[in-house]
């Protein structure tokens, strides 16, 4: 089953399973809920995955938000959260811009910036200008986690408080160098992060410069 290789940990509002489904991809079950981020259908199989409670999505590109997934996930009763740019695809419950905050069932939800600083298009434009998407802080009762989204290493990410694991995306041009990587996981602290949206990676390197002190999870 899909859950053999994930990590469970114990928060206040209960078990909390997390299920890194490939690329940005992230499925949380806590308890009986099942929330999803980003589900992708290029990486990942979601046909053996449990219906959507609720999705969340981070920006509407066509790595994050992708109906062949959603066609798979999505039942009458399942709703959607995310920013601007998604009200012209879905109904949404919430639109959630950056520094906005949400509750849904016990669960607070602030959406964080996701942008790019260095990288851009050809045209002069960052590949995520900011305020376009978020990255979203998930806090569990008092277990919290955040999953980046689209992101370089931003300043944000310093002000974020503690955080018990950290979803970081990693890939070049559209989000974070090797070392902004590295860079950002010291600047966050999380004890438990998940390196997503790579293609390659050395994880032996990674591990390396991340410390001992950091766990690496992988899809
Ligand atoms: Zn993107
Ligand atoms: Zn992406």
């Amino acid at each position: 089953m899909i859950f053999t290789a994930s990590q469970q940990f114990t928060t206040l509002l209960g078990l909390l399973t997390i299920v890194p489904a490939g690329h940005g991809a992230v499925c949380f079950k806590l308890e009986d809920m099942v929330i999803y981020v980003d589900p992708y259908s290029a990486t990942t199989d979601y046909s053996r995955y449990p219906k959507a409670d609720i999705v969340f999505f981070t920006h509407d590109h066509f790595d994050h938000y992708d109906t062949k997934a959603l066609e798979q996930l999505v039942t009458p009763q399942t709703v959607f959260v995310g920013p601007r740019c998604m009200e012209q695809h879905l109904k949404l419950i919430k639109t959630l811009n950056n520094g906005d905050t949400f509750k849904w069932k016990d669960i607070e939800v602030q959406a964080i910036p996701a942008y790019n600083i260095i990288n851009k298009k050809p045209d002069g434009n960052p590949f995520h200008p900011k305020g376009y998407g978020n990255g979203y802080l998930f806090t569990f009762g008092d277990f919290k986690v955040y999953i980046a989204g689209d992101t370089e290493l931003i300043p944000e990410m310093k002000d974020l408080g503690p955080i018990d694991v950290a979803i970081l995306p990693k890939n070049l041009p559209y989000t974070m160098s090797d070392s902004q990587f590295v860079e950002a996981v010291k600047l966050i602290g999380a004890p438990v992060v998940y390196p997503v949206h790579y293609f390659e990676l050395d994880k032996e390197a990674l591990e390396k410069a991340v410390g001992e002190e950091v766990k690496l999870i992988y899809k």
